[in-house]
């Protein structure tokens, strides 16, 4: 396999450390060029860090508190995006500066996604799941709506009309999840949203881990990143036949030149027990938090 550009394209900062950070890790790995885009800042999602701070006597509270304002807490969350940027390999690092919580669909948003896919030109694109089976709207699905949107503007592009030449190079869409749009199975006679790629992220489970961490604002860090990897990763992981596992789906079914016999189901051998057993290693995973994400403003 040729290495891939890969375009991730996410509503908010956590979201780049909880979805599919795991497999964009191994794709760094691997040597694939990395672009994650966060279009918004996630300024008002989980607030657990200032909530801490109001909690505690005033002597006691972030020095920095009495001059925050929207823009002193955004800086806060964009270190935390660069933060997990730099643990999961991430290339190139875009914000988009959308506002959080009132991501709607626009033609300007759609191009702005475009303008994007036509400079980074992906092989593979990466966004939430751009559905909502209990009906409703959130900055997730939207996004996922505008990155789609936007892939097939890239393509419609016309030199004479535009000044830029289309660009339909994107081969593939995975759709991620964040565990509450996706059945609990990957049986594909189940009724619901079943996903019909897992990645198994066993081997960077820690990154996953420590780019989780990095979520001092909205209390992901410590024992939240660990619950998290071992109740959700590990529970996709044992539904995909591993200790840690990352679900996907892509929009429409895939047509092969013959049937499809990955190497990983070619070395199946069997196991009486296949309970991952000693590779369960999310919840001892040392912190990754530095000291410095628990300022309101950067101390370096
Ligand atoms: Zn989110």
């Amino acid at each position: 396999m040729s290495n891939f550009k890969i375009l991730a394209v996410y509503a908010h900062p956590a979201d780049s450390a909880t979805e599919a950070s795991g497999t964009l890790a191994l794709h760094a790995e691997r040597g694939d060029h990395v672009t994650s885009v966060v279009t918004t800042f996630g300024d008002r999602h989980h607030m657990q860090w200032l909530y801490d701070e109001m909690k505690k006597p005033e002597s006691e509270r972030d020095p920095d508190l009495p001059t925050m304002d929207i823009e002193v807490y955004r800086n806060f969350k964009k270190r935390e995006a660069e933060r997990i940027a730099e643990i999961i390999g991430v290339h190139e690092l875009i914000f988009t500066g959308w506002t959080d919580h009132e991501v709607a669909f626009s033609w300007e948003k759609v191009e702005e996604i475009t303008n994007i896919i036509l400079r980074v030109k992906p092989d593979i694109v990466i966004t939430h799941f751009p559905y909502r089976m209990s009906g409703g709207e959130d900055d997730h699905i939207v996004v996922g709506k505008i990155a789609m949107s936007a892939i097939s503007r890239a393509g419609a592009k016309v030199p004479q009309f535009d000044g830029v030449e289309p660009y339909r190079g994107v081969k593939q869409v995975f759709f991620s999840f964040a565990g509450h749009e996706e059945v609990n199975s990957r049986n594909i006679f189940t009724n619901g949203v079943v996903c019909d790629v897992w990645i198994d992220t066993t081997s960077v489970i820690h990154k996953k881990v420590q780019a989780m961490d990095q979520l001092v604002s909205q209390g992901y860090q410590g024992t939240a990143a660990r619950k998290i990897a071992e109740a959700r990763d590990g529970r996709w992981g044992m539904i995909a036949g591993c200790a840690y596992a990352e679900p996907f789906a892509r929009p429409t079914g895939i047509t092969y030149d013959s049937l499809p016999m990955p190497e990983r189901v070619l070395k199946e051998r069997y196991i009486p027990n296949n309970l991952p057993n000693d590779a369960l290693i999310a919840s001892s995973v040392p912190s990754g938090t530095p000291l410095d994400a628990y300022r309101l403003r950067s101390q370096k």
